[in-house]
This record gives structure tokens, C-alpha cells and sequence, in this order.
């Protein structure tokens, strides 16, 4: 099974069509059915690596300021209470919370995942982000999770490569300031020669204004450790930026043909509306 890393961008991207959503689409016709998808969202970082374990889990709306089209969306995927163990089993010795009620489906995941898989048929759990833990972690826990593609289960990291808020321009709409182009650039050098270095992107010098904070970058460490895992490269299959201080660089490991992934035609059409207030969380 590949696996593959989505820059989601706005939450406004699950009601869209755009050159982004046509690849998320594109993709999830052209790969093998999955049994399972292993979601790591950017929006659910907290204190402890954990997989949600309930069978049914909620749509979350983890956000504000979006309009109420966005609130109605409902992913009705099941859990997969069935996959925590093999999961568990597969990260030995790093530990693996189970989370019964708490979490769910957050926008990372579901505002993708109706593109990949419209029809919701597709169980899923999410892997939590353990916040308290430095990049090595991450590539070395993607690593771990290589065993699980063996088995049909699609690992899908939801991030942004470049994500810094507080520079967000909306006269930018589908531009990116330099310093987002050099960092986007030097992690998609990374990415298509030796995804195992990926960690010591840290060192660059747009590295603070690019990734402020560690949560959306920090889903790609999984795909760039199943990478190291294969001795394989990943290929971006989809690039661009948003607002000068978003990417949405996609990368994908052992994936169909870039051929298959281009898009039906769809340009993308930027809709002032998607650029949410200071307090929402993209
Ligand atoms: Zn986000």
C-alpha cells in the first residue's frame, strides 16, 4: 500500500474543487482499496502517541469562522477498533494510547479524506501526535508503522510543510514569499533524495518562519520514516502555496503513476471568503 502525505491547507478545501482536491481524488482512485487508513492529523497534538479505538467516531469541526456548509459536513467512516492492537504491536516498544470517546475524525483528516474517499466506506483511525517528542521520534514511529502498508493499510499524514498563521496574506492567494519557497524547496529536495534526513530541516534558516510550531509539519516525519523504512524516495505530486505562508506540497511513497495524479482540468479559483479570522484554526 503507498502512503502519502496531503498538504490540507483551509478547512474550505473539503467543499472546493481545486487542482489539490483533484489530486487527493485522483489518488484515492488510483491506489488498491485500502483495508484501513491511518490518519496522522496535524489537529489532534497532544501529550501522548494514541490511536482512536472507538467504532464509530464523530465528525469534529475544529474550527471557527467558516461558513455553515462547512459545520453540515458530516464523515461517517468507521472506526477500526480491530486495527489498535496490530498497531500497537507494530510500534513496540514506543507506547500507543487508545482513545475510547475523546477524539474522532478532525478536520486534518476528514476534509481530505471526502476527497480520497468520498464514499466514507473506508474505516479509519486517527494516530495522535505525541507534542512532547523531537522530530527523530516521529520519522523513527513512521518507520515502526512500515509493517502496516505489508497489510493494506494506508498511513495518510494531513499537514502543511510550510504553515506560519500570523504571516498569512491574503493578497497572496496562491503565491508564497520567498523564505516559504526556499523551506518548501529544500524539504521537497529532502523528500525525493533521503527522506531519513528530513529532521535536520530544522537547521535551515527559514526554518523558525515556516514552522512556527511543529504540529503541521510534524506528519510528514511519519511518511518521510516509512520512506527510510523502504529505502525508497517519495515524489511530490502536487506543489503550490497559499497566502505567501502555506504550502500545500503533497508527497507520496510507493504511489501510482504522477500521470494518474494530475488533475481533470480544474484550476484553482481562490475564494477571498477562505481566509478565516485570526482566532480559527486552519
Ligand atoms: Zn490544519
Amino acid at each position: 500500500m503507498p502512503a502519502v502525505f496531503f498538504g490540507h491547507g483551509s478547512p474550505m478545501n473539503a467543499l472546493e474543487h481545486n487542482r489539490y482536491t483533484d489530486t487527493w481524488r485522483a489518488f484515492g482512485r488510483a491506489i488498491p482499496r485500502p483495508r484501513a487508513i491511518v490518519c496522522v492529523s496535524a489537529h489532534w497534538f497532544i501529550n501522548a502517541s494514541a490511536v482512536t479505538a472507538m467504532a464509530q467516531p464523530r465528525t469534529i469541526h475544529d474550527f471557527f469562522g467558516f461558513p455553515d456548509a462547512l459545520f453540515a459536513i458530516q464523515y461517517p467512516a468507521p472506526g477500526a477498533p480491530w486495527l489498535v492492537d496490530e498497531i500497537a504491536q507494530a510500534a513496540a516498544p514506543v507506547w500507543i494510547g487508545t482513545d475510547e470517546d475523546s477524539w474522532g475524525l478532525d478536520h486534518g483528516a476528514w476534509s481530505v479524506l471526502t476527497h480520497v474517499f468520498p464514499d466514507a466506506d473506508v474505516p479509519v483511525v486517527q494516530l495522535a501526535i505525541n507534542a512532547a517528542q523531537p522530530f527523530e521520534y516521529h520519522l523513527d514511529l513512521g518507520r515502526r508503522l512500515a509493517p502496516l502498508r505489508e497489510h493494506g493499510v494506508l498511513i495518510l499524514g494531513s499537514g502543511n510543510v510550510v504553515h506560519n498563521l500570523g504571516a498569512l496574506e491574503p493578497r497572496l492567494e496562491t503565491e508564497g514569499f520567498e523564505w516559504a519557497v526556499d523551506f518548501d524547496d529544500e524539504v521537497a529536495r529532502i523528500m525525493t533524495a533521503d527522506p531519513s534526513e528530513l529532521p535536520g530541516v530544522r537547521l535551515h534558516p527559514a526554518f523558525v518562519d515556516a514552522v512556527p510550531t511543529p504540529d503541521h509539519f510534524m506528519p510528514l516525519l511519519y511518511v518521510a520514516g516509512l520512506a527510510a523504512a523502504a529505502g525508497e524516495t517519495t515524489d511530490v505530486v502536487v506543489d503550490g502555496y497559499a497566502f505567501g505562508s502555506l504550502s500545500m506540497t503533497s508527497y507520496a511513497l510507493g504511489g501510482p503513476a504522477l500521470a494518474d495524479l494530475s488533475g481533470d482540468g480544474y484550476e484553482t479559483i481562490p475564494d477571498p471568503s477562505v481566509v478565516p479570522p485570526s482566532d480559527t484554526n486552519l
